[in-house]
């Protein structure tokens, strides 16, 4: 399984979340940090049938 590194939105660390298929793109997941447990927003995305993902804090 294809993973990719995303930076942590709470605690700026980097990690690797694994990727859907391209053909589940563009989605969004909820995931927890595997550095502080901090719950984040990921977005994955579809460029020239590369899938990449970015990561958002999630505030409440
Ligand atoms: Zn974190």
């Amino acid at each position: 399984m294809n993973t990719y590194p995303v930076t942590c939105p709470t605690c700026f660390e980097e990690f690797e979340v694994p990727l859907p298929a391209v053909t589940e793109t563009p989605s969004e997941v909820d995931y927890d940090c595997e550095i502080c447990c901090r719950p984040m927003r990921i977005f994955f995305e579809n460029e020239w049938d590369e899938v990449t993902a970015s990561a958002v804090g999630i505030h409440d």
